[in-house]
């Protein structure tokens, strides 16, 4: 059998999908790090060893960084972007065309973490509904504060899970980096839903979540509110994605019927990799609009979560293209049958 070359339609990126390796779950070998062992900051009772919360949820009582709370928001201990800048309202970034040979700006945003639940062990496929629905709350929050600041263009929610996934904590977490550029992967998926809407009247990922129900045997789960399924051109072995069925630029614009929706989408989607795999290391990112310019013709948010089962290598480096072992129909079925 020969390699197919797939075209991902939000990014122009081609995949190899190498279906003659055709790699099941019991083909990978996870590595497990070392986890760091001491006290964990993260857990109840430690909340004087982070950096003062910006936001807690479930707790009674007035009083912050002290038990009682389901979910937490505190500054990273060691953030990469910081709101302390004096001078820093103007932080217009000159567009292409007008820059020097090399340019700099501030450094202006905000680090923090989501610390998703006081159970140290617990994880997103066994979190109940009440603490899913937490989690989403609390980062919509912040996206919804967060976004009245000028200065700031786009917030990066994330999650890094197990030591291959780039989480150096184990008490299970999200994190949020506001930044004030717009990415250039986000600007790629801009551009090419753009040149879809352009061309044929129609949002890419409408039409992307139409198409995958009408095949079907890439769909993970389909609810009312939202789709989840293996993309036609999966950059990454069981690479799965979550797409609104409601035409929305923003995620931070969700309804609560659709924040309760996506909460059980995400536990099971995460369920189906945590069964699948042992204790499979991923990420999660999602993607939304940036908070200047309306992008809501065209744009459409959506989450993509990424096993880190696959090194990214010379080939991808050089290319910007993948090589993906699993074409995503054998990982849909797989991922289906874990939970069967
Ligand atoms: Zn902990
Ligand atoms: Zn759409
Ligand atoms: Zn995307």
């Amino acid at each position: 059998m020969v390699s197919e070359l797939r075209r991902d339609p939000t990014s122009g990126a081609w995949v190899a999908i190498a279906s003659a390796r055709s790699r099941r779950p019991s083909d990978f070998k996870i590595v497990h790090g070392e986890q760091k062992t001491g006290t964990c900051p993260f857990c109840p009772g430690n909340e004087h060893m982070t950096p003062p919360e910006v936001l807690a949820l479930g707790r009674e009582g007035q009083e912050p960084d002290v038990e009682g709370w389901q979910v937490r928001i505190v500054p990273n201990k060691f953030p990469a972007f910081s709101l302390d800048y004096e001078d820093s309202t103007d932080t217009d970034i000159p567009a292409d065309g007008e820059y020097g040979l090399y340019v700099s700006t501030p450094a202006v945003g905000i680090h923090e973490v989501v610390v998703e639940s006081p159970e140290h062990d617990s994880t997103l496929g066994e979190h109940s509904q009440k603490q899913m629905e937490d989690i989403l709350f609390a980062i919509i929050s912040r996206f919804r504060s967060l976004r009245e600041d000028d200065r700031l263009r786009y917030l990066q929610a994330f999650k890094n899970w197990g030591r291959e996934g780039g989480a150096s904590l184990s008490h299970t977490h999200c994190q949020l980096i506001a930044i004030p550029i717009v990415p250039k992967v986000i600007q790629v998926e801009l551009d090419y839903a753009k040149q879809y809407k352009d061309r044929t009247g129609k949002c890419l990922y409408c039409d992307t979540v139409e198409k995958e129900i009408e095949i079907g045997e890439r769909v993970l789960e389909e609810s009312q509110h939202f789709l989840a399924f293996c993309p036609y051109a999966s950059k990454f072995p069981y690479e799965a994605w979550i797409v609104p069925k409601r035409h929305n630029q923003a995620f931070e614009e969700i309804s609560r019927d659709e924040l309760a929706d996506l909460a059980t989408m995400l536990h099971n989607v995460a369920r189906m990799l945590e069964l699948a795999f042992d204790d499979v290391p991923y990420n999660i990112v999602w993607h939304t609009a940036p908070w200047k310019g309306d992008f809501s013709a065209y744009y459409h948010w959506h989450l993509e979560l990424i096993p880190r089962l696959a090194r990214i290598a010379g080939f991808e480096l050089g290319t910007g293209y993948y090589i993906n072992p699993t074409a995503p129909e054998v990982a849909a079925a797989a991922l289906r049958e874990s939970v069967s």
